[in-house]
């Protein structure tokens, strides 16, 4: 089924965060995780693999980070189109025989935009564009711009997404006090977000499930088409030098049924969401 008819029928389970399991298995300090698409795929497979038996319905391609400006700093620029393909491929080698969809995940350059910084906006639309180009030739079911702060750097990305004809949804990461950490607030990103072509507008990563039920109530109040809601699982902590996310699967679990409620359509997490929390989530979801 196509992403858009299934999440307009209802809700879909997505998939949680891949950094801290990635980190847990040995990725160095400053290492590229994109770089274990070609270095390690059995192991990006396996997770993957242990989302989906915890009841994921939507995989995110680990493809974050794999954009031109940011893969240069690892000095990695010319494996976009490799890094892309593989993601996609091994997420699909994951879902194999199942109903499961398969989207590209675009993050952010890494780097602010001019007059703030040096990035500029023909370079981001290229890096952007490339990256979509990509995801989208080795078979993505749609591409998810995702942890923007910047409403100028979601809107480029937005647009390159959209060049490839694929669902796109746009999500921002949002901090506690209801805006970005650019000062963007949900009203705004539901307005230039829709602007720019976004078919599915949301929240992701930065704060928790109950953090972000309010963000997601605002989203709701001005837009009409499809949400996304994906929390980290609780806000970080910091113990004994390590970031530790402390929601249990019971409370995303909890929430994940209130965002079902409210009508939100992608229901997942980000980053310290394990596959417990996503089992403890369909459980309550589907019933299983
Ligand atoms: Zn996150």
């Amino acid at each position: 089924m196509d992403l858009l008819a299934a999440v307009k029928a209802g809700f879909i389970i997505g998939d949680g965060g891949y950094g801290a399991t990635i980190i847990s298995h040995g990725l160095a300090s400053g290492e590229c995780e994109e770089s274990w698409n070609l270095a390690h795929p059995e192991r990006i497979e396996g997770f993957h693999r242990e989302f989906i038996q915890a009841g994921s319905e939507l995989l995110q391609a680990n493809t974050f980070g794999a954009n031109r400006v940011s893969l240069a700093r690892h000095s990695l620029a010319d494996k976009v189109g490799e890094m892309n393909r593989a993601g996609v491929e091994i997420a699909r080698r994951a879902a194999a025989g199942k109903d499961i969809f398969v989207v590209g995940s675009m993050g952010p350059c890494g780097e602010l935009l001019q007059p703030y910084g040096d990035l500029t906006e023909d370079s981001a639309l290229h890096a952007f564009s490339e990256q979509a180009a990509a995801l989208a030739k080795a078979g993505a079911d749609g591409l998810f711009v995702e942890t923007f702060t910047s409403i100028e750097e979601a809107e480029i990305a937005v647009r390159a997404a959209k060049q490839t004809g694929l669902p796109v949804a746009a999500s921002m990461s949002f901090q506690a006090s209801g805006a970005t950490v650019m000062g963007v607030k949900p009203e705004q990103a539901v307005e230039r977000l829709s602007a720019a072509g976004a078919d599915i507008i949301g929240a992701n990563c930065g704060i928790g499930p109950a953090q972000l039920f309010p963000i997601m109530q605002e989203i709701k109040s001005c837009f009409s088409g499809p949400t996304l809601a994906q929390p980290n699982a609780g806000m970080p902590q910091l113990v004994e030098g390590k970031t530790v996310f402390p929601e249990t699967p019971e409370t995303m679990a909890d929430f994940a049924v209130r965002f079902r409620d409210l009508g939100i359509n992608i229901i997942g997490g980000c980053c310290g969401t394990r596959p417990e929390h996503i089992w403890a989530m369909a459980e309550q979801l589907r019933g299983k």
